[in-house]
C-alpha cells in the first residue's frame, strides 16, 4: 500500500491501516511525536482531514466540507 504521509511503500503488516488508507511504520512514529508547533504538523493534518472528510462528510455535508476547504 502507499503511505497516506509519504507516498512511500506501506508494509501491509507494520503500517497503520485504516479506511483503506496506509500510514506506513516511520510516519506513524513521526505523527505521535510531532508537536503542533513544528513544520509539517499542518500538512499532516490536513491530509487526515482530508481522509476523514471523504469518509464521513464527503456525501451527506458536501457544501460543509467545501466551505471549510476554501
Ligand atoms: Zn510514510
Amino acid at each position: 500500500m502507499e503511505c497516506l504521509m509519504c507516498q512511500g511503500v506501506a508494509e501491509e503488516d507494520r503500517c497503520l491501516c485504516f479506511w483503506g488508507a496506509a500510514i506506513c511504520s516511520a510516519c506513524e512514529v513521526r505523527l505521535m511525536e510531532l508537536g503542533v508547533d513544528e513544520p509539517g504538523y499542518d500538512t499532516q493534518v490536513r491530509a487526515f482531514r482530508l481522509l476523514w472528510q471523504r469518509r464521513f462528510l464527503g456525501t451527506r455535508d458536501y457544501h460543509l466540507v467545501e466551505g471549510d476547504q476554501a
